[in-house]
This record gives structure tokens, C-alpha cells and sequence, in this order.
């Protein structure tokens, strides 16, 4: 048997929870999905869905774990202070996969993985400044400064879907008003829609949907624009402009290189999606801040989190 120089990248997700094993030259070479809720304890879930993709990829050793978890969290203990989706509470997930496999586990914001796997492996490889804003069923963001993830003093920062952009908006569910999140998520835009089909202003998502709020997924929101339902249109394109003003204050404060756009919303709407975000920017930024500063598109789907998280255990065990 040859040397060991397989990792596994993790996606922990509310609703499910993805392993990958890659190779070293970080191609996927097995992988293991289940639903996040288990009948077992969570530790031990875990444990397994690694153990599926250690199987799935015929591997018996690894160097490492990297995981991509919902937080708060402490990036430095690999401890979850608090996944309200999860129901984990000072959980030790790095510690629990590390005593089990017997290797270095490392945990990190998921959608700072998100952001870190577009860094390493996507379009904006060449920037050493970079912002990622991942709207999906929240607003989720990652800063990458000087090369390196930034977490602040508090190992969070980074929560772009909270920062206030209506100091009398919609309520979020994070307890303030006029957050990011409750202005453009997937939820938010929703709950719209949904007004718009009860009084026959959106004609397409009445037939397919009625007025069920938990079906008007982003794929959904494209087809009923694409079937010709123009005040949805609005409405999700009123929304994409919101997370562009997100973004032009960002750029505004961090002076980005790059900006990527990903989560489901973008996956399902791309060129709405950076239409908006654009004209958002050029109205917003200020023009010295915004003026080279690329605008793309996620490239790594599904595998975003996986990947940044495998590298990022790759990154520390070579450092
Ligand atoms: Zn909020």
C-alpha cells in the first residue's frame, strides 16, 4: 500500500449532510449523503456518513477531516456553540470525529467553506481579496482577507445576512428588523409570493404550488418567471437587488478583488441574479472601491462546502 493521501470534506447541512473523500489532487473519488436527522446520536451519525464515503471510495486511511457546520462556532476547538436547526449545543464535532478516525479534524463556518472551495478552486483562484454572498434559504457570506478566511474577535464574522439595511424592515429571524436576510431570502421572497398568488397576480405558482410557502423553492421561482408570472419577477429581482446593496456595502468596507455569487437562489437564477447585483454595485459602491472588481457566478454546485472544508484540513496539515 502507498502513502496515505486521501481527506475527507465534510458538508453539514439542517437538512443533510454530505462526506467526500478526494484524492491528492482533490478529485472526488467516494462520497456518502443522508438526511441530517438520524435516529442515532449525532456523533454517531457523523461517524458513519465518513465511514460511507471512506467505503463508497474503497479507502482504509486519511490524513485528515475538514468540516463545513452551521454556526456560531469556534474555529479554533472545532466546537458548535449553538446550531438552533441542528439542536447541538457546545457540541465538540471536531474532537468527536478526531478520537474516532484518529486523525487532525478541523470545523469552520460552512459558508465560509463555501467561500474558501470557490477561492481554491474556482474562477478567483488569483485574488487574494474576496467576497462570497450565498443567497438560499438565508444570506450567507465569507471573507477571505489577504489570502487567509477572515472570523474576527469572535471566530463569527462574516454574517452578512444580518447586517441592517431598513432599520424599520421585516422582521428576521434573528430577532431584529430589516436585516439582510429578512429582505432577500428565499423565505422572505416566499412569503410574497405567495400574497401575490392568493390575489391571482401569480398565476404559475397558484397552479403549481396554491399557497404553500415551503414549495416555492428557487428552481420553482425560475419557472414560474420563465412561464411569464412578471410580479414575480419583481419580486425576486427586487430581492437580487437587495443582496447587491449587501454586497456594495461590502465592497464599500473591504475593498474586495472578487466577488462570488452562489446558494440556490443564484444556482436557479444566475443571469438575474448578476444583473442585479450589478446594477445594485454601480448604483451603491463607491466608484474608486468598485471600479475593477469582478462580479462571478459559484462554480463547485453541491461540492462547494466539501471541498473548501478538505482543503482546509490539507492547508493546516501542511502548515
Ligand atoms: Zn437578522
Amino acid at each position: 500500500m502507498g502513502e496515505v493521501e486521501h481527506v475527507v470534506g465534510m458538508d453539514i447541512g439542517g437538512t443533510k449532510m454530505l462526506a467526500v473523500v478526494f484524492d491528492d489532487q482533490f478529485k472526488p473519488v467516494g462520497r456518502f449523503r443522508k438526511k441530517s436527522k438520524a435516529k442515532v446520536p449525532p456523533e454517531q451519525h457523523i461517524n458513519n456518513i465518513i465511514q460511507g464515503a471512506l467505503d463508497d471510495a474503497g479507502v482504509q486511511k486519511i490524513r485528515g477531516v475538514g468540516m463545513g457546520s452551521p454556526g456560531p462556532l469556534d474555529p479554533d476547538t472545532g466546537v458548535i456553540i449553538d446550531t438552533p436547526n441542528l439542536g447541538w449545543k457546545d457540541f465538540p464535532l471536531a474532537g468527536i470525529v478526531q478520537d474516532h478516525f484518529g486523525v487532525p479534524a478541523v470545523v469552520d463556518n460552512d459558508v465560509n467553506m463555501g467561500t474558501y472551495g470557490e477561492w481554491c478552486f474556482g474562477e478567483v483562484q488569483d485574488c487574494r481579496n474576496v467576497l462570497g454572498m450565498f443567497p438560499g434559504t438565508g444570506v450567507g457570506g465569507g471573507i477571505i482577507i489577504d489570502g487567509k478566511l477572515y472570523h474576527g474577535a469572535s471566530g463569527s464574522a462574516g454574517e452578512v445576512g444580518h447586517m441592517t439595511l431598513e432599520v424599520d424592515g421585516p422582521f428576521c429571524g434573528c430577532g431584529k428588523n430589516g436585516c439582510l436576510e429578512g429582505l432577500a431570502s428565499r423565505i422572505a421572497i416566499a412569503k410574497e409570493v405567495v400574497a401575490l398568488a392568493a390575489r391571482g397576480d401569480a398565476p404559475y405558482i397558484l397552479e403549481n404550488c396554491g399557497t404553500d410557502l415551503s414549495k416555492i423553492r428557487s428552481g420553482m421561482l425560475s419557472r414560474a418567471i420563465a412561464a411569464g408570472d412578471t410580479q414575480v419577477e419583481r419580486v425576486v429581482r427586487h430581492a437580487a437587488f437587495y443582496v447587491g446593496v449587501g454586497v456594495a456595502n461590502l465592497i464599500n468596507v473591504l475593498s474586495p478583488e472578487a466577488v462570488v455569487l452562489g446558494g440556490g437562489l443564484v444556482e436557479a437564477m444566475e443571469d438575474l441574479y448578476l444583473d442585479e447585483v450589478t446594477r445594485a454595485v454601480n448604483d451603491h459602491a463607491m466608484p474608486f472601491l468598485r471600479k475593477n472588481v469582478r462580479i462571478v457566478p459559484a462554480k463547485l454546485g453541491d461540492d462547494a462546502v466539501a471541498m473548501g472544508a478538505a482543503r482546509l484540513i490539507h492547508d493546516k496539515l501542511a502548515s
